[in-house]
């Protein structure tokens, strides 16, 4: 087992911290053994933060937003950690997030720690991976966690149910837009962002926000938070201030509300059923039993020689 100073991680040293992540994205499972312990450790320690997922087509303006916003924040005097769910990095090691030079003045900033998207995690997913690489930089002391990823697919659910706040960047030019963006994903935004409201695309950007904010009304919110629709210029640093401003906003709002914690612990929980389910998927597909029944199930049922909910019955009477 390898030697690790939790104090170094407290006190925000940035290899202890570099080395805890390591272990936790490791697939050595006494690495993995050893990352379960640190969090044990250091749980108590973290939490102490803003978690941001912030997400938008490839070309929309991520990782210059999140430059200037982050920069901005450490001006601010906060410390910013950057996390990346690349659902494209296991497939064939192709990224969409990683392969080019990123966030270069942010990633030399004293304050910040840019950390890219883990590979296919086994338990979990990447997503498992990142929440506790989350907890390890709260844990550091860094007390803005930005968590990006790419509006392709499944993973801004995965985000959206880590973060305490979630962005969706937007161009400006709505129209076929609007319709093209996947209305489960404006139900999960408390906020769209439209970049590159700067030169000649600022008329448009205003025009896109107000149809965006007709959309957003549309919809039906149950909490205390209606939706906020802005411009900005990650570019020309126009209204980055602004984003935060609302940011603070959302907190001391859902703060008062109870809503904070209680969206972290719903959180939690819902990971936890999750984890479940897919340790007990594990259990069903090594467990020999049932490994040896299975295809002559899957057989009967199909030709309708037993009912389905017979053919499960039995599987879970072998587990
Ligand atoms: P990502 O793929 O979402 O990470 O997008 P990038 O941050 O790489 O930006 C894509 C392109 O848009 C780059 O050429 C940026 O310089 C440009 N861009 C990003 N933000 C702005 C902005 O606010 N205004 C303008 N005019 N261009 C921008």
């Amino acid at each position: 087992m390898q030697v690790f100073d939790l104090e170094q991680l407290l006190s925000g040293n940035r290899r202890a911290l570099a080395k805890a992540i390591t272990l936790v994205e490791s697939k050595l499972p006494t690495h993995r053994e050893q990352a379960q312990q640190i969090l044990e450790q250091v749980l108590p320690h973290s939490g102490n933060s803003i978690r941001i997922g912030i997400t938008g087509v490839p070309g929309v303006g991520k990782s210059t937003f999140i430059e200037a916003f982050g920069l901005y924040l450490i001006g601010q005097g906060k410390k910013v950690a950057v996390l990346a769910v690349d659902p494209s990095s296991p497939i064939a090691g192709g990224s969409i997030l990683g392969d080019k030079t990123r966030m270069e003045e942010l990633s030399r900033a004293e304050g910040a720690f840019i950390r890219p998207s883990p590979s296919e995690g086994a338990l979990g997913g990447v997503a498992q991976k990142t929440r506790e690489t989350m907890l390890l930089c709260e844990a550091a002391g860094y007390d803005v966690i930005l968590v990006e990823t790419v509006g392709v697919g499944q993973s801004e659910y995965e985000v959206a149910g880590m973060v305490d706040f979630f962005m969706v960047l937007m161009l400006p030019g709505g129209g076929d837009e609007l319709q093209g963006i996947k209305k489960g994903i404006m139900e999960l935004a408390d906020a769209l962002v439209i970049n590159k409201a700067d030169g000649d695309s600022e008329r448009l950007a205003q025009l896109t926000r107000q149809q965006y904010t007709s959309a957003m009304n549309l919809l039906r919110h149950t909490s205390f938070w209606t939706p906020r629709v802005m411009t900005c210029s990650a570019l020309k640093n126009i209204n980055i201030d602004a984003v935060w401003g609302m940011l603070v906003d959302y907190c001391s709002q859902s703060k008062q509300e109870g809503a904070f914690d209680a969206k972290r612990a719903r959180q939690n929980r819902d990971w936890m059923h999750h984890l479940v389910r897919e340790m007990l998927m594990l259990k069903l597909q090594q467990n020999p039993a049932v490994k040896g029944m299975l295809p002559g199930l899957e057989k009967d049922v199909a030709q309708g020689q037993t009912t389905a909910y017979a053919a499960a019955r039995q599987i879970m009477d072998a587990l």
